[in-house]
Parts: structure tokens; C-alpha cells; sequence
């Protein structure tokens, strides 16, 4: 089953964690226990047989010895002869005279036989002698390296038992009730942390293509939500301006188709009014002729930006001569400059051949030139030029006509955008011009840089890599 809420799983899996870990100290804690207890035991026992052994060695009367009687059932509450205390002889048969007639009868084991006639004692525990098990010290008395007694010391592993039962007693309420109140705590944490992402979510929902303006608050915390609220906000950022461009783009295409359509519709309702002599409707058409030109012009462009951007744009790649293409360009447009008294001249061509789309690359180039002479005033200058070094073909188109400010020239490759000098002039452009040529630069994997100040002309340079 997949939970869906993250502060369920944070939860849980908080909550799993804490009961593993739990229940690792709890064992540790038990085993550590449980050493300590039976090593307190066993070092009691041995303290207890001691005290006898020295008893027994100085012959002392009274048996069992009234202080170790007395202490020991001051710290335990029990004395160990009351039921486990037991004298063998150095054969190993029980001394009755020193051994209490009430005392249950302790085993002695073939181990701690063999032990304590080699002078060690031996620890057992003992099943059967009561309800619990009993913990059994067996020590040899020494005298001049020889066995002559054995004293067997027990202890009820009872209180130990009780003990290791409160202890679980304590774990198994403390646990559920701690992991509760863990799971309670995670689950409410959890739960603060993550409300700013219900807040998220209900702005992004009220976000359409149409309120891209609103942003998803941000909490200045500085954590990862509000680096997330940050970042999903310079989105909407970056939306917003590419919807505004498209809107701005379409609105701006509308427009462009609808002058030329207009001035057309307006001219032949004109020349329909009356009757016209064959002069005028020659002359109508003409100007018709050329207003469908534009407008199919327009239509051309738009169509080979909106395929550059979708990147289908089709390239028809062979080798080309650069030096041969620009020529080329020269000798088309020369006249224009000359009816415009410009001075269009080839300045330095490298020769060099790249791979490409000739009929893109001419295209390129010739709208370059074109702006050249077109923001160029008489008198003026438009130079071609083309270099190169190993990596890069460089072609470069400069006049010295009206310049471009800096501001215009972060917008001028943009589709539509003309300067408020350009709109002013008589001359009509499209406003494409420039885009068109980046995009054919950029299906080249090139780009198009510009140089210009207000005045001091231009120099636009298309750097195109050569792949061989
Ligand atoms: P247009 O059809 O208006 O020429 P372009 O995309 O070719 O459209 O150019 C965009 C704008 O860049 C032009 O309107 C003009 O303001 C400016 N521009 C382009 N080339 C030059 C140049 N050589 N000198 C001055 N301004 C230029």
C-alpha cells in the first residue's frame, strides 16, 4: 500500500527508526544488566565462602558465624546458610555436624570436585532445589597446600529474577508510551514543516497562463521550500515574459498582415468606384502586386522563424564559398546602393569555404547589407568584408550611417522591433530582418554580433564555427 501523505511516511518511518533504536538500547541495556547481576552475585557468594574459609581455617566455634549471619541478611535481606550453605570433607562428604540440619541438600558436581582438589572454586548454577535456580560457589579450604574442607555457599537467583521482571515491566510501559508521544511530536513537525507547501500548492493552482503576474509567497527563511518557493517563482518570471513575448509577437504579426491587406483592400475598392482607364488599373495593380509581395514576404518569414524556433527548420547543407557568396551579394545589391548614392565596396575577403545552407547563408547576409544601405544616409559607406581563423568564420557587414543606441541594441533581434528612428523613416521594413538572419546564423551554430554607437555607423559580425 502507498501512502501518499509525505507526513504520514515522514511519521512512520520516524516512528520505525525510533522503535529499532529503541529496542537496540533496551537489549543492550539487559544484557548489561544482567552481567552486572550475576557478577555482583558471584563476587558476594565468593566474599560470603571467604569469610567461612578463614572461619574454618582458625577453628572457630560457632558455625555458622553470627556476624556474616547478621551482615548478610542486613544487605540482602536473607542469610545464605538459611537454605544454601553446606561443609563437605576433603573426600567430599557432607559435614552434618557443620552443615544445618535444615538446609537443602546441595549437589556437588564432578567439575567442582576435580576443581577444588586442585585448590580452585567453581561457580554453577543449580537447578531443582527450590522454585528458582540457585547460583552455587564451591570452595576448597586450604591448609599447608591440602584440601581440608569444602564449603558450598548458594544464593536464590530470585531476587535477580524479579529484578530482569521489572525491568522488561518498565521497558514494555515506557516504550509504546514514548514511541506515542515520538509519533505525536514527528507527526506535528512534520506537519509545521510542510505547510508552506499546502500554501505552495494553493497559489500554483491559482496561477493560469492568464494571472502569470502572481508569484508563490516566500517564507525569507533561507530553508529548501523557500529556495523552492524562490525558484518556482523566477519560473512564473520566465513565463510570463515568454508568454508576453508571444503575445506581443502575435499581436505584432496580426498587425503587420493587416496594413498591407488593408492598403490593398483600400486601393481596389478605390479603383472599383468608377470607371478607369487602362493606366489606372495597370498602375493599381502594380501597387496591389506589390502589397501581396510584402504580405507574402511576411507570411515566408514568419514561417521560417516559427520553424527555426521549433528547430525543423530545413537545411540544405553543401559546401560554400563565403568569398564567392558575398560577392554574389555585392553585385545584387550595388544598384540599390548606387540609386541611394551609398558606397557599397568589398573590403578584405579571406578566401574560405564552410559547410552550409548557401541560399540561408546569402539570404543572411543580404539582410544585413540591406539594413546597411537602408540606415545609411547618402553619401555614406557600406563595407563587406570576411575573415576567418581555424575555428571560425567571421563575415562582416559595416556602414557608416545612423548607429544604433545600446538600449535598441539589446532589442534588435527581436521579430517586429524597429527603432523609433527606423519607424520614422519612410522606408517600410518588416521588422524581421534581423531575426531571420540570427536564426539562420544560429542553425549554422553560429551567432551575430553587433558594434554601433548613435551616429558613428554600425558593424555587424556573424561568427559562424567551420565544421569540416
Ligand atoms: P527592419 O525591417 O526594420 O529593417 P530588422 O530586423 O532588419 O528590421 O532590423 C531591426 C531594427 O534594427 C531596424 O528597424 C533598425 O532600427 C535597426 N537596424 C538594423 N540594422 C541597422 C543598421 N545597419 N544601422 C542602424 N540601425 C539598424
Amino acid at each position: 500500500m502507498y501512502i501518499k501523505s509525505i507526513r504520514t511516511r515522514l511519521t512512520i518511518w520516524y516512528t520505525c527508526l525510533l522503535t529499532v533504536t529503541l529496542l537496540i538500547v533496551g537489549g543492550a541495556a539487559f544484557v548489561l544488566l544482567s552481567y552486572s547481576l550475576s557478577h555482583e552475585m558471584d563476587n558476594a557468594l565468593d566474599s560470603v565462602a571467604r569469610a567461612l574459609m578463614e572461619r574454618d581455617q582458625s577453628r572457630a566455634a560457632t558455625f555458622p558465624p553470627s556476624e556474616i549471619d547478621l551482615a548478610f541478611r542486613r544487605f540482602f535481606g536473607f542469610s545464605p546458610w538459611d537454605h544454601y550453605f553446606q561443609m563437605r570433607d576433603p573426600s567430599g562428604n557432607r559435614d552434618e555436624h557443620r552443615s544445618l540440619p535444615s538446609t537443602a541438600k546441595l549437589p556437588l558436581s564432578s567439575t567442582a570436585l576435580n576443581n577444588a582438589m586442585r585448590g580452585l572454586s567453581t561457580f554453577e548454577t543449580v537447578e531443582g532445589l527450590g522454585e528458582y535456580p540457585v547460583r552455587l560457589l564451591t570452595m576448597p579450604v586450604m591448609e599447608s597446600n591440602r584440601v581440608i574442607n569444602m564449603i558450598q555457599v548458594g544464593m536464590s537467583l530470585k531476587s535477580i529474577d524479579e529484578t530482569y521482571v521489572r525491568f522488561l515491566l518498565i521497558m514494555a510501559g515506557t516504550l509504546p508510551l514514548g514511541l506515542l508521544l515520538a509519533a505525536s511530536g514527528g507527526w506535528l513537525l512534520a506537519h509545521r514543516a510542510l505547510k508552506p507547501v499546502d500554501r505552495m500548492t494553493a497559489a500554483a493552482r491559482r496561477i493560469s497562463a492568464e494571472h502569470l503576474s502572481q508569484r508563490v509567497e516566500e517564507t525569507g527563511t533561507g530553508d529548501e521550500l523557500d529556495n523552492l518557493a524562490k525558484t518556482l517563482n523566477q519560473m512564473l518570471t520566465r513565463l510570463d515574459d515568454a508568454f508576453s513575448q508571444i503575445r506581443r509577437f502575435s499581436a505584432d504579426a496580426s498587425h503587420e498582415l493587416q496594413t498591407p491587406l488593408t492598403i490593398l483592400k483600400g486601393e481596389l475598392e478605390v479603383v472599383l468606384r468608377s470607371k478607369r482607364t487602362a493606366e489606372e488599373y495597370r498602375a493599381t495593380l502594380e501597387s496591389a502586386l506589390e502589397e501581396v509581395d510584402r504580405t507574402a514576404n511576411l507570411v515566408e518569414g514568419l514561417l521560417l522563424l516559427a520553424r527555426a524556433e521549433a528547430g525543423v527548420l530545413r537545411m540544405d547543407r553543401q559546401e560554400v564559398d563565403l568569398g564567392q557568396m558575398l560577392e554574389e551579394v555585392y553585385i545584387r545589391l550595388k544598384p540599390l546602393a548606387d540609386s541611394r548614392s551609398i558606397e557599397l565596396q568589398l573590403g578584405a575577403i579571406e578566401p574560405l569555404s564552410i559547410q552550409g545552407d548557401r541560399e540561408r547563408l546569402e539570404r543572411m547576409t543580404s539582410n544585413l547589407v540591406d539594413n546597411a544601405i537602408k540606415y545609411t544616409g547618402a553619401e555614406g559607406r557600406v563595407t563587406l568584408g570576411l575573415e576567418h581563423d581555424s575555428r571560425c568564420a567571421s563575415i562582416l557587414v559595416s556602414d557608416t550611417g545612423k548607429g544604433i543606441s545600446v538600449e535598441d541594441q539589446k532589442h534588435i533581434f527581436q521579430a517586429f522591433y524597429r527603432t523609433s528612428e527606423a519607424r520614422s523613416l519612410a522606408e517600410r521594413g518588416t521588422g524581421l530582418g534581423l531575426s531571420i538572419a540570427q536564426s539562420i546564423a544560429a542553425a549554422h551554430g553560429g551567432t551575430i554580433k553587433v558594434e554601433s554607437a548613435p551616429g558613428r555607423g554600425s558593424s555587424f559580425k556573424v561568427l559562424i564555427p567551420i565544421t569540416s
